[in-house]
């Protein structure tokens, strides 16, 4: 028991430290390839326990999820747990959403490939991301200004071309590229937001928490200029605030 428990201690000891040494020692990119094999794997398990498991077989979405290295969104100090089953902090009092959420809110919207989706909560930029590799074109607002500069900065690296980031507020939308086939909300709002059904197509799928200190998710599909809804999951978001970009 007491042998088992030191041989455990020592190897997250050995993982720590080469993890820190990497990251320090040499630059960025020689630690992110070092621990490439290590981050694919971690990606495998959390498709097949977290996603697949679950239920989500869209085989689109899961080839997208297995793909886009996560870890890339977030803090460095962080990345190691990335992959875990659950929201993680990103600064500025926000998160980027739990894997599986990510991954149910996706398939809820039926995403074909010439949509065009609206993105509100921009945050880390992850899921705009997996939108981004199913979808025509995206477009992403966020609230918070280093926020949004980061993420935009983040998706340019990684060579997103079909991902439009504004700062601003998501309660108004963007009208000037409205109607969206798609739109997804990732902060929880008191109710729909005006707005968004407005910019949303006839036909068009919509998907929202809603709700204060209980929420849910919503699924609206637009029918006849009117947005008929129903609550598909309890969830715990960050709010929707309101007011302009900071
Ligand atoms: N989709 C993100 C996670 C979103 S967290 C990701 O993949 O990482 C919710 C985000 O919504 C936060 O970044 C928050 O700043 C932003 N937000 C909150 N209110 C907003 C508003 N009114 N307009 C635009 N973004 C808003």
């Amino acid at each position: 028991m007491k042998r088992n428990t030191l041989i455990v201690l020592t190897g997250m000891l050995t993982v720590l430290l080469c993890a820190g040494q990497a990251a320090r020692g040499t630059d960025f990119e020689s630690y992110l390839s070092a621990n490439k094999e290590r981050f694919d794997r971690m990606r495998e398990g959390m498709v097949k326990r977290q996603i697949e498991a679950r239920g989500i077989h869209d085989p689109r979405l899961l080839k997208v999820m297995r793909d886009i290295p996560r870890h890339l969104f977030v803090p460095l100090h962080l990345q190691l747990k990335a992959y875990e089953d659950g929201p993680l902090e990103i600064g500025h009092d926000q998160t980027i959403s739990q894997p599986y959420i990510v991954a149910f809110m996706t398939e809820a919207l039926e995403i074909a490939p010439d949509d065009r989706v609206l993105e509100i909560g921009t945050g880390s930029g992850y899921q705009a991301a997996v939108l981004a590799r199913l979808a025509a074109e995206v477009y992403t607002i966020e609230i918070v200004e280093p926020l949004y500069q980061q993420a935009k900065e983040r998706l340019g690296q990684m060579d997103y071309r079909n991902i439009s980031c504004k700062l601003g507020d998501g309660w108004k939308g963007w009208p000037e590229f409205a109607p969206f086939d798609k739109i997804m909300v990732t902060a929880a709002a008191a109710h729909v937001p005006e707005a968004l059904v407005d910019q949303l197509k006839d036909g068009g799928r919509m998907i929202l928490p809603v709700g204060e200190k209980s929420q849910n998710l919503i699924v609206g599909v637009k029918r006849g200029g009117r947005l008929i809804t129903q609550e598909v999951l309890p969830v715990r978001f960050v709010p929707l605030v309101k007011g302009e970009a900071k």
